[in-house]
């Protein structure tokens, strides 16, 4: 074991005061490399009062001051892309090709970010009444805090506090304390571009720290990613504190497949996007909804050899397709599912329960469950691992009522040559990202992030526009000057004519 990862509080990393740590695993390795600080309400109190007094100055900060700094930081992040995926991969376990596609996704929005001066523009109506003017401005909210989860410890968590930033607020993070190392280094990255000290803070930890955040009353926004059931809960605490929030929670993203797609392409699409990241992705299709018995058939047929022939090992050497899961206990979490799918009487066409040829790391194949049901569990649960079921639906409308009667809605694909069905799909479809022939449809940073239903609580998505009604609020301002005031009292509503 060698890593010690404390918190990052006013610009200097700390140790901590509450003495309690978490381990952090390699998973390819299955052994313990290190141990992070587990934050108690002292911690996140310091980090919160750092982000207080920091507000103070960078709140009025130019736009364009903000702006250069980020673009510092861009670059930093570019020059290091090697390190910081493989702080990815050794704590997450994802390839690193993998790796460096989420951190560049990550990258895109602190790109966004860049463009803060022309993002804040307000808007302003001369002569709203005689000698009479009218302008709206966005103004930050205070200190804002973001929780991440596990699965892109370097995106996710690039989704929240750049925008934060850019709208001139401060940012306490709290990472997952699964692989939290690399936002620590991002914090140093965007240090050294000129990030004063407090601006951005983490804090590592668990529950405890969390709660305390959503308890401490001078945190004003609280963005989350993570589990559904996380997400109801931080929806309700931080609700119930009286802050703004965006929670978004866990998904099943199905792919419906018409008998007109082409199967190859459709196959391929499918493979990568149900079994990259080991299925542990918010975005990752966990369910293929097939109109007609023919095209599962044939879908099935095209899958098959290559579900059986992934390539399974390392995230860290070449050509690897699918790295391990982030922890034994997931994977022992994953197993149980697939034995839950089998006891419930769906077709276990690729069994990946074995270790593949791994004699350490928390590894498994890839699994594909035909002739499940809506009933089961399998389906009506979140599995976030390699398996994936087929649901055979008789025509387009049953494939529908099915995409929508499934409590989550984050993204969806169909896959077909018809534009009829397509345009179909995007009107009636109750999901927030949809995909037409695209498997993984994650909206580019210009765009906004996230998903309908029990994958989303809260008003806002992430990044993109909404992120700057999210991090700002809105001021509306009526104003005259003195050749245009009127003589007199004035005992009635205002109206201007
Ligand atoms: P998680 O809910 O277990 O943890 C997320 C964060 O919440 C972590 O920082 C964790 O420390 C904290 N946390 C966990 N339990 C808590 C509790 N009881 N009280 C307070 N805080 C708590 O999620 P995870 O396992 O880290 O991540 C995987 C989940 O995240 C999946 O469900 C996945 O679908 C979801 N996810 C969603 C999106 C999206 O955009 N909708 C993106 C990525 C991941």
């Amino acid at each position: 074991m060698t890593k010690a990862i404390g918190h990052f509080i006013n610009g200097a990393i700390i140790p901590g005061k509450s003495g309690q740590f978490g381990p952090i695993f390699n998973p390819a390795l299955g052994e313990q490399t290190g141990q992070v600080a587990l934050a108690h309400a002292a911690d996140v109190d310091l980090a919160v009062k750092a982000a207080q007094a920091a507000f103070t100055n960078w709140s009025q900060t130019t736009p364009i001051h903000r702006a250069r700094i980020l673009f510092r930081f861009k670059v930093l992040i570019e020059d290091h892309m090697d390190e910081l995926a493989a702080l990815v991969t050794a704590e997450h376990g994802k390839t690193l090709p993998d790796a460096m596609g989420s951190i560049q996704r990550g990258l895109e929005v602190v790109e966004f970010a860049t463009g803060i001066p022309s993002h804040l523009r307000g808007s302003y109506t001369p002569q709203v009444g005689q000698g009479i003017d009218s302008y709206s401005l966005r103004q930050p909210l205070g200190v804002c805090a973001g929780i991440t989860p596990f699965n892109f410890p370097a995106m996710v968590p690039l989704w929240m506090y750049p925008m934060a930033i850019a709208c001139g607020n401060t940012f306490i993070l709290k990472p997952s304390e699964k692989d939290p190392s690399v936002c620590m280094r991002l914090a140093e990255l965007f240090q050294q571009a000129g990030l004063p000290d407090g601006v951005l803070n983490i804090v590592n930890g668990g529950k405890e720290a969390v709660d305390a955040i959503l308890q401490h009353h001078d945190v004003e926004a609280v963005s989350f990613v993570g589990s559904t059931p996380t997400a109801q809960y931080i929806y309700q605490q931080a609700t119930k504190h009286h802050k703004r929030v965006q929670a978004l929670g866990g998904a099943k993203n199905h792919a419906l497949v018409m008998p007109d797609a082409d199967l190859q392409q459709t196959a391929d699409a499918i493979i990568g996007a149900a079994y990259g990241s080991c299925g542990e992705r918010c975005m990752a299709i966990s369910a293929v909804v097939t109109v007609g018995n023919d095209t599962a058939d044939q879908l099935i047929e095209t899958m098959q050899p290559h579900i059986e022939n992934l390539k399974i090992g390392p995230g860290t050497q070449q050509d690897i397709e699918m790295g391990p899961l982030v922890t034994q206990q997931h994977l022992k979490n994953v197993l149980n599912h697939v034995e839950k799918g089998l006891e419930e009487g769906a077709k276990l066409v690729v069994d990946g329960r074995n270790n593949h040829g791994q004699s350490q790391g928390f590894f498994m194949g890839g699994c594909l469950f035909d002739q499940v049901t809506t009933d089961m569990h399998i389906y009506q649960q979140e599995i976030f691992g390699p398996v994936l079921c087929i649901l055979r639906a008789k025509d387009f409308q049953q494939a529908l009522q099915w995409v929508n009667e499934n409590p989550y809605g984050n993204g969806t694909a169909l896959f077909t040559r018809d534009g009829d069905s397509a345009r179909e799909y995007v009107q009636q479809v109750q999901v927030g990202m949809v995909g037409i022939n695209i498997p993984i449809p994650v909206p580019v940073a210009y765009h906004s992030f996230g998903g309908w239903k029990n994958s989303l609580f809260g008003d806002l998505h992430m990044h993109g526009h909404e992120s700057v009604m999210f991090y700002t609020k809105l001021k509306t301002v009526t104003a005259r000057w003195p050749s245009g005031i009127r003589e007199g009292k004035q005992f009635t509503i205002p109206t201007l004519t």
